[in-house]
């Protein structure tokens, strides 16, 4: 395949002094040494691979020193894109790593765009689209868990996962193969639908296993969304702030992507909180109050989580019932503020009212119960199950969803067995059921998909 030589601004993760400004493609090296003098005078062409190099950018139209620069040179095929790749290492702000990118692009380099150095790793074959996908949540990711399930997707274990599964289909399709090749032996069938059965049974049960992991993943992937409810002055704020000491406050914003968003999360545990309308409560307090029950309902319905704020020092009002009600049947932790005063609230009544709710108690005023809290936080999500480290999480949506029909035609496979389908009929499903699963891996998928997955990329990856 031949590219292009692309290039872009490439800020490594992390806040650092030093930008990146990477280059790849087959004239990566030539535009680099058009602009690149080392003081011994040496080109870039003639030095080894994987190696570094200190020197100067000069403009070759003015002859103006442009930066001073350390060069990394990596040439094909070892490298991300398996194609030959330059590193531009500059120290300084935004303003001298753009002088340094337009001087590349003004010597014929086109510049990236979102995405198109994953992209060229998975054309070229160097990555899979499922660990292409995982660098992006990599660099969305918002808390060490998170980083972590993305980093063993990058690193190919659901790959090979999926391609165990696949490996087990397509033995049995090999089988009825080799039957349909020699039809002279008439017990061939019955030694196959057994062997389908077993395999189809394994790739199912595999597959139940990775959809199990498949909400946490979510979550770690996307955040909790979280809502803070209760009745004015409970203590909705200062749980709410509680929690961001606590828990340093991050701001993602996900530059480079047509969704431009600022959203604050929390890190609960590993737990991603996203806070929803964070700014509303503290504006007006009472989102029930301010837009209206309908809507709140609604809101309500939308967040994975509901943190149900009371006042321990008086009695359940009316509206704190109409709370309860109103979020009956989703994942709630009641809060009892305010424990350092003497107590009203009927807590008999508050288990009555909850079925299988757990109850924490505070003291926002005192710093008491917050512990208490965030560990009910993340033990209703993930019950302390997320140390085990050898779990392979699903928390892509399209990966999620491609496993879930890939369930379904199976189950369509040993269903029929069990009717007594020929084999030949069930191998449809079982065929249908390994296409699908490389379609999480890029195996079977469309052009159109693939633009359509790197664009949502940022730029420099
Ligand atoms: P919101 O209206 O639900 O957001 O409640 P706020 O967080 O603004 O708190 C209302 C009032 O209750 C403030 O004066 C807080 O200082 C006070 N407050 C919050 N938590 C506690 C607590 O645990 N104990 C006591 N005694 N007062 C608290
Ligand atoms: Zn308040």
């Amino acid at each position: 395949m031949h590219f292009d030589t692309i290039a872009a601004i490439s800020t490594p993760m992390g806040e650092g002094a030093i930008s990146i400004v990477r280059l790849s493609g087959d004239e990566a090296v030539q535009i680099a040494d058009k602009i690149f003098h080392k003081p011994a005078g040496k080109k870039l062409i003639d030095e080894p691979s994987h190696t570094i190099h200190y020197g100067h950018l000069i403009d070759p139209t003015s002859g103006e020193t442009v930066e001073e620069v350390m060069v990394s040179l990596m040439k094909a095929p070892k490298t991300f894109t398996r194609e030959d790749v330059v590193e531009v290492n500059c120290h300084g702000g935004i303003v001298a790593v753009n002088r340094v990118l337009q001087l590349i692009l003004k010597e014929g380099a086109r510049l990236a765009e979102p995405g198109e150095f994953t992209k060229r790793a998975f054309l070229n074959g160097r990555i899979d689209l499922s660990q292409s996908e995982a660098v992006m949540d990599l660099i969305r990711a918002k808390t060490d868990r998170a980083m972590n399930v993305a980093l063993t997707q990058m690193d190919g274990k659901l790959s090979r996962l999926i391609g165990g599964l696949r490996q087990a289909l397509l033995e049995t399709l090999a089988q009825v193969e080799v039957n349909i090749d020699y039809p002279e032996y008439d017990d061939v069938e019955e030694m196959t639908i057994p062997l389908m059965i077993q395999k189809c049974t394994w790739v199912k049960e595999e597959i139940d296993k990775l959809l199990r992991t498949s909400s946490q993943g979510k979550i770690l992937r996307e955040g909790l969304s979280t809502v803070i409810i209760g009745r004015p002055n409970v203590g909705k704020s200062s749980l709410l702030n509680s929690l961001i000491q606590e828990n340093k406050a991050i701001v993602t914003n996900i530059a480079g992507t047509t969704r431009d968003i600022i959203e604050e999360y929390v890190n609960v545990r590993g737990v991603p909180l996203r806070l929803v309308d964070t700014a509303g409560i503290r504006e007006t307090e009472d989102i029930v109050e301010r837009i209206g029950v309908e809507k709140s309902r609604k809101v309500l319905k939308e967040a994975d989580l509901i943190l149900l704020v009371l006042d321990s020092a008086e009695e359940l009002t009316i509206e704190d019932e109409r709370l309860f009600e109103a979020v009956s049947g989703m994942d709630t932790i009641i809060v009892i503020n305010k424990t350092d005063l003497p107590r009203k609230i009927d807590l008999v009544r508050v288990k009555q009212l909850t079925s299988n709710v757990k109850i924490v108690t505070t003291s926002l005023l005192k710093d008491e119960g917050v512990d208490e809290l965030e560990e009910a936080i993340a033990g209703l999500f993930f019950e302390g199950n997320l140390e085990a480290g050898d779990l392979t999480y699903v928390s892509n949506a399209r990966h999620i969803a491609l496993l879930h029909n890939a369930r379904t035609t199976i189950e369509d496979a040993l269903g029929a067995a069990d009717e007594g389908v020929p084999v030949d009929i069930i191998q449809i499903d079982v065929t249908r059921t390994w296409e699908i699963l490389g379609e999480i891996i890029g195996d079977t998928v469309q052009d159109s998909l693939i633009n359509q997955l790197f664009s949502q990329f940022c730029l420099g990856k």
